[in-house]
């Protein structure tokens, strides 16, 4: 009786046992597969993919509810993570090391010496069961077997464990589209409102109740009593401009001091340039420092642009009159015509640093390992870790001498990703610095980017979002709205956009005025303005079509790098903007869609300009109405038609 039961408790042990491992044996070839597909890994997984949700969800059930109060403690780790702080760990040696073969003859060693090593010992174990042989009878091959076993173990929780952890404990998809909103996980840790060292204000915050604490900061008249002891201390250098919203913990007031003391120190007057109106924390730690009050840039609206189907009221930020008309001219134009498309090319940010070795020959070395295919998912591992949204597409190499450049391309989602390039880039550096100790890392950027700086590689391979854009639009249309006829802009458009570039020795910039328009677009929707130099790589073709009658007009930019989460598509005007286009924020539906949608629109606008303004040209109205426009009468109504 007795031996029966504890025979049925020992078979109980077994399949509860047996189940725990296989699913741990899931989870960990899983975790391998993503580390190194084969062709065969994605048909073997698709059954066990299917199921795995619900299997998963048995065995994390209970781990959800511990989940969810360790979150603030999570985001901390994810944030040092993206500081920079994880990095310094996976530099620790890892197992791996140990063994001269390459990463994925090892982790294929242990694999199957885990895998086997298990089926035998399960094996032996049912047979004790089925004999009522004691289990801690271990003969030497049972031994032999616990001890391997026990090793890989060691080895694949040191190679997969950490990342395996951390994707037990993150959220699901689902929940970093809610937190994205919040936009959590790269929020700058403001000092404003916190303890602060020291506390030079007669306000002293922490005499303050929290009541008072929450109350919104009042207005500080710019000579108050209050700020004259601040000012003055500003003035005589014994405290620094730069530390006050940390030590007044209040980034408005902070605005006030600074600006007085500047005033002061200079002699010179802000008059004129507001202050008021203007959230100073929402810039704190991410868009501007020591900021002393904000431009003001006019906004108009050009459209409808009726671009692949769909409406777009597009915001220009710009002081250049003309503009906004005339692209509101080509706007109408295009809806007349019936609209224009565009299409996306391709999408990747890129970033290449710059690293040296005491060789040509090593240099090279390293460039083949990097552009061998077989490398690539191990890399693009190594790479995508410290992102949800950064997925590694390409790398490309360039060598000077001993000099070699790595050109990283990658999707980021609905940023326009430097940051997040520039975080991956620093994992596979630290990562190939293992295998290559005599690698010297010249710099994260090796301007083989190429960021804000006119460069064929971009014109070439593309930056950002490559996309194509074209209308065609009939004959009466270039008549009627553009003022000229089908014949002279395309002629124009050869011997200007064309010859002429080509013969200035143009780089990207076969066009008549592609960085007017992203500039203003830029401006308005928060986009970073000084990556207008590639984003405005454009070559304008324009070809009569239907027996002569109709325009085929199309814009080709392959480098538009665009985003509509970070930087500057936060802050409340320029998140307006986004919002009258429709693509304000992380896209919940198709992370990264947002920030495509923008690219299309950035062409189309693009589109529409210039149109418009070889129309003027072409009918040699260019002079006067910009005669007209910018040394105004002030009586802009009529000049849209
Ligand atoms: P960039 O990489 O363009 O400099 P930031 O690093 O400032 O941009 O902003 C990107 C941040 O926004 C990242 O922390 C990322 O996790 C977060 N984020 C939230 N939603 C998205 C999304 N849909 N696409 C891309 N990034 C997103």
């Amino acid at each position: 009786m007795n031996k029966e039961k504890s025979n049925s408790s020992n078979v109980y042990t077994w399949y509860t046992s047996r189940g725990c491992t296989l699913a741990l044996l899931f989870l960990l070839y899983k975790k391998a597969f993503y580390a190194f597909p084969s062709p065969l890994t994605p048909s073997l997984l698709e059954p066990f993919s299917a199921a795995a949700p619900s299997v998963l969800a048995f065995f994390t059930a209970k781990m959800d509810v511990r989940r969810r109060p360790v979150k603030r403690h999570l985001q901390r780790s994810l944030k040092q993570q993206d500081s920079g702080e994880f990095l310094k760990h996976n530099d620790q040696a890892k197992a791996s090391d140990v063994l001269p073969l390459p990463l994925y003859l090892t982790n294929g060693l242990f694999f199957t010496m885990f895998f086997s090593v298990m089926y035998f010992l399960l094996q032996r174990w049912r047979e004790k069961i089925r004999t009522s042989t004691p289990l801690h009878v271990v003969t030497f091959s049972e031994m032999a077997a616990l001890v391997s076993l026990l090793a890989s173990f060691i080895y694949l929780l040191g190679f997969f464990g950490f990342d395996f952890i951390k994707s037990i404990l993150r959220p699901s998809p689902a929940s970093w589209i809610i937190e994205d909103d919040n936009m959590e996980e790269d929020k700058p840790v403001k000092p404003c409102g916190q303890a602060l060292i020291p506390h030079i204000s007669p306000t002293n915050p922490t005499t303050e109740t929290e009541v008072e604490r929450k109350k919104p900061p009042p207005t500080f008249e710019y000579n108050s009593e209050e700020n004259e002891e601040i000012i003055k201390k500003v003035v005589a250098g014994s405290i620094p401009s730069y530390s006050l919203e940390s030590n007044l913990g209040d980034c408005k007031r902070a605005a006030v001091v600074r600006r007085e003391a500047l005033e002061r120190i200079t002699g010179k007057s802000l008059a004129g340039m507001p202050l008021e109106g203007f959230d100073y924390e929402s810039i704190l730690g991410q868009c501007c420092e020591m900021p002393v009050g904000y431009i003001q840039i006019p906004v108009g609206i050009a459209g409808p642009l009726l671009l692949n189907g769909a409406e777009f009221s597009v915001p220009m930020a710009t002081t250049e009159g003309c503009l906004v008309a005339s692209t509101n001219r080509g706007c109408k134009a295009i809806y007349v015509s019936g609209g224009a498309t565009c299409m996306l090319l391709r999408d990747g940010m890129t970033r290449a640093p710059v690293v040296r070795f005491g060789s040509a020959k090593r240099a090279a070395e390293l460039k083949l390992f990097l552009e061998d295919p077989e490398n690539f998912d191990t890399l693009a591992v190594v790479f995508n870790k410290s992102s949800r949204f950064g997925k590694l597409q390409s790398i490309k190499c360039a060598i000077a001498g001993k000099n070699l450049y790595i050109r990283f391309c990658c999707i980021t989602g609905d940023a326009m990703g430097m940051n997040m390039v520039s975080k991956g880039v620093q994992n596979v550096l630290d990562y190939l610095q293992t295998d290559y100790p005599d690698m010297d890392v010249m710099g994260i950027s090796g301007n083989y980017c190429s960021d804000k700086k006119p460069a064929a590689v971009n014109w070439i391979e593309g930056r950002g979002k490559s996309v194509v854009c074209e209308a065609v639009i009939n004959e009466e249309v270039v008549k009627k709205v553009l003022k000229t006829t089908v014949a002279s802009l395309v002629e124009l458009n050869m011997v200007k956009n064309l010859t002429g570039s080509a013969m200035a020795g143009a780089l990207g910039g076969f066009n008549a005025h592609a960085s007017n328009i992203v500039s203003a677009i830029y401006i308005a929707t928060g986009q970073d303005p000084a990556q207008n130099v590639e984003s405005s790589h454009c070559i304008t073709m324009m070809e009569a079509i239907n027996d002569g009658k109709d325009l085929h007009v199309s814009v080709t930019m392959p480098s538009i790098e665009v985003g509509t989460v970070g930087g500057g598509t936060q802050l409340a005007s320029q998140a307006a903007c986004l919002n009258l286009l429709g693509v304000k924020g992380a896209s919940k539906e198709e992370p990264g869609s947002n920030a495509r949608v923008l690219a299309t629109i950035v062409a189309g606008s693009v589109l529409a300009g210039e149109l418009s303004l070889m129309s003027a040209i072409a009918a040699g109205q260019l002079v006067k109405s910009h005669m007209k426009y910018n040394r105004s009468t002030r009586d802009m109504t009529k000049l849209a038609t």
